[in-house]
C-alpha cells in the first residue's frame, strides 16, 4: 500500500491525546461494527425479498446506530479529541477521529427539531406518493405521464401534461418551505449559516470551492451544449411542427429536461439482445486484473417478485462481502448498470486493505465511487470496447455514430441540470424568503436553455422530489463524470502513453487494474475527495478532463 500522509503532529504531539484518540476509536469500532453488518445485512434481506420483516429488522438496526450516533457524552469526548486533533501522534488515527467526528455532527440535532424536520419531510414525500396528475378531470399514473410527455405530438395536450405533473409543487410548497426553513434552525443551532452549508461541511466541501468548480465546468460546456441542443432543438420542432423559438419545457420529453430527449435514430440495444451480459462484466474484469467472480456468486441478479426492481452494490462486513442487486435484461442499460454496479464492487474492501483502519476503510467520498462506476459504465457504448470483446455489431458505423452521440447529449444535458440544482438549493438555503418561484425559472434559462412558460408563477421546484428527500446531494453525481474522465485521461497518460483518451478501452490489460487499486482504491477514506483526486491524477478536481471528451473531432 503506497500511501502518503502528511503528519498533523511531531512536535506537539501529545502521548496522552493519541492514547485517549486509541481507546475511543476502539470502542466506537466494537459497537459499530456488529451493528453495522446487522443493518447491512437486514438491508440486503430486505430488498432481495421485499418481506416487511426484513425491512422492520433493518429499521431496528438503523435506529440504534443512530441513538448511539446522537449520544451527548460520547459527543463531548469526541469533540475535545477533534480540536486536539493535531496532538494526535498518529495521521490515520487522526484522520479517524476527524471522519467520526463529521458522522457524530451529524446526528447532535436537537431531538425534537429532528422529530419536527421528520415528519414534515414525511409529509410532503406521502403528498408525493399519492399526487396524480389531472388532466381534463381524469388522473394519469406516472408513467402514462412519461409516456404522453414523450410520444405525445400535439403541444396543447402535452403543455396539460406538462403543468398536471407540476401540480404536486403548489401542493407541497408550504411544507417544504416550512422544511427549509426547519433545516435551517437546526443548521444554525450547530453554528452554520445555512442547511447547504452544513451538509457540504459534513461531506468535506464548501460552497465557494463547488461554485467554483461548477462555474469552469460552465464555461468549458456551455460551447458544446448549446451546439447539441441547437440540433436536438432543431428535431423537435419539426416533430411538433413548430418554429425552434417557440420549444416549450413540455416539449423536451422528461418533466425537467435532465435526460436526453429520444430525438435520435438510436437503437443500442441490438447488440446486446444476443450477448451474456454477467459473462462479459466477469471477462472484462477479470481481463483488467479486478476479479469479481466472488461478488456474482453472493449477488442477486434476476428479477423476481418481492425484489427491489433497482440496482445497488453494497459492502456487508467490510471484510470482502461485497454484493449487487440487479434486474439484469439483455440490453445496453444493463450492460451499463452492471459495469457501473461491478465498478462499485471493486472499489471496496475487496481491495481496500485489511490494513486500513476500519473507520476508514471505504470509498474516499460518494463521489469518488460514483466515479469509479461511471468511468466503467461509459464503456457499454463504445464500439471498440464491444467489438475487442467479441460481441459483433451488425452496423458498426451506424451503433459508433449513435452511440457516441447519445453519450454525449446525456452527459452535456445532465451537466446543465446539475447547475440548476446546486445552484437552487445554494440559493434557497441563503435566502429562502426570496422569490422562490422566479429563481428557479432565471436558473433553468440560463442553465438549460429552456424557455420560460409566459406568465407562469409556479413553485415548480416543489415538483423535484430530491429537494426534499435528498438535499444537497446532486452535484456529487456530476462530480463523480468529472472524477471519471479525469482518472480516465490520466490512465490514457500514464499507461498508454498519451494516445486519444477515446481509443483506451482497457481490455486485457492488468495494469489497468493496479493502477485502480494503487492510486483509487487502496487509501480507502484515509484521504479526503480532493487530496486522493491528487493522488490518483496530479491534479484537483476539475472540468478539463470531461470538456475534452465533447469537444469536436
Ligand atoms: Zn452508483
Amino acid at each position: 500500500m503506497s500511501i502518503i500522509l502528511t503528519s498533523t503532529n511531531s512536535a506537539s504531539a501529545n502521548p496522552e491525546t493519541t492514547a485517549k484518540a486509541k481507546a475511543f476509536v476502539a470502542t466506537h469500532v466494537a459497537k459499530f461494527k456488529p451493528l453495522e453488518l446487522t443493518a447491512n445485512k437486514a438491508w440486503w434481506d430486505a430488498n432481495t425479498t421485499g418481506k416487511d420483516e426484513d425491512f422492520k429488522k433493518k429499521e431496528e438496526a438503523q435506529n440504534k446506530i443512530d441513538a448511539a450516533l446522537s449520544d451527548k457524552a460520547v459527543y463531548k469526548e469526541l469533540y475535545a479529541l477533534k480540536y486536539d486533533v493535531k496532538n494526535i501522534d498518529d495521521p490515520l488515527l487522526a484522520r479517524s477521529i476527524n471522519v467520526l467526528y463529521l458522522m457524530y455532527l451529524e446526528k447532535q440535532v436537537d431531538p425534537e427539531l429532528l422529530k419536527k424536520i421528520t415528519a414534515k419531510a414525511n409529509a410532503v414525500e406521502k403528498a408525493f406518493n399519492v399526487y396524480r396528475a389531472k388532466i381534463d378531470g381524469k388522473e394519469m399514473s406516472d408513467s402514462q405521464v412519461r409516456e404522453m410527455l414523450k410520444n405525445g405530438t400535439e403541444s396543447e395536450l402535452k403543455r396539460k401534461v406538462w403543468e398536471a405533473s407540476k401540480g404536486v409543487g403548489k401542493l407541497v410548497e408550504a411544507d417544504l418551505k416550512e422544511l427549509v426553513r426547519l433545516r435551517n434552525e437546526a443548521a444554525k443551532q450547530a453554528e452554520f449559516k445555512n442547511f447547504q452549508a452544513m451538509m457540504l461541511f459534513l461531506n468535506e466541501q464548501s460552497s465557494d470551492e463547488l461554485i467554483k468548480l461548477f462555474d469552469d465546468l460552465d464555461k468549458l460546456t456551455v460551447g458544446p451544449f448549446t451546439a447539441a441542443k441547437a440540433e436536438i432543438d432543431e428535431k423537435l420542432a419539426k416533430v411538433y411542427d413548430i418554429k425552434k423559438t417557440e420549444l416549450m419545457p413540455w416539449h423536451y420529453h422528461d418533466p425537467f429536461f435532465q435526460e436526453s430527449p429520444a430525438v435520435f435514430d438510436a437503437n443500442l440495444d441490438a447488440p446486446y439482445q444476443k450477448s451474456d451480459i454477467l459473462q462479459l462484466c466477469s471477462k472484462f474484469y477479470a481481463g483488467i486484473g479486478l476479479p469479481i467472480d466472488d461478488v456474482i456468486a453472493r449477488s442477486d441478479l434476476l428479477e423476481k417478485k418481492g425484489k427491489s426492481p433497482h440496482a445497488f452494490c453494497t459492502d456487508i462486513d467490510k471484510e470482502g462481502d461485497v454484493r449487487v442487486l440487479a434486474n439484469i435484461v439483455a440490453n445496453e442499460y444493463w450492460m451499463g448498470t452492471m459495469l457501473h454496479e461491478l465498478g462499485h464492487s471493486v472499489y471496496s474492501s475487496k481491495n481496500i486493505p485489511q490494513t486500513v483502519p476500519y473507520v476508514l476503510r471505504s470509498e474516499s467520498h460518494i463521489l469518488t465511487t460514483e466515479g469509479v462506476a461511471m468511468q466503467f459504465e461509459r464503456f457499454s457504448k463504445s464500439r471498440l470496447w464491444l467489438e475487442k470483446m467479441g460481441v459483433k455489431i451488425d452496423d458498426p458505423v451506424a451503433f459508433d455514430a449513435a452511440a457516441k452521440k447519445v453519450q454525449r447529449n446525456q452527459l452535456l444535458i445532465f451537466s446543465r441540470w446539475c447547475q440548476v440544482m446546486l445552484r437552487f438549493e445554494k440559493a434557497m438555503y441563503e435566502n429562502p424568503d426570496q422569490d422562490l418561484n422566479k429563481l428557479w425559472w432565471d436558473l433553468v434559462e440560463k442553465y438549460q436553455q429552456v424557455n420560460r412558460p409566459v406568465g407562469r408563477n409556479m413553485p415548480d421546484y416543489g415538483a423535484k422530489i430530491h429537494i426534499c428527500s435528498a438535499p444537497v446531494y446532486y452535484h456529487n453525481y456530476m462530480m463523480g463524470q468529472l472524477f471519471a474522465s479525469q482518472v480516465h485521461h490520466t490512465i490514457a497518460r500514464e499507461l498508454y502513453d498519451n494516445v486519444d483518451p477515446s481509443t483506451v478501452i482497457y481490455i486485457g490489460d492488468k495494469k489497468v487494474g493496479e493502477f485502480m487499486k494503487k492510486k483509487v482504491f487502496e487509501p480507502g477514506r484515509t484521504l479526503d475527495w480532493q487530496a486522493l483526486t491528487k493522488f490518483a491524477t496530479g491534479e484537483e478536481l476539475n472540468p478539463k478532463a470531461f470538456a475534452k471528451d465533447f469537444q469536436a473531432k
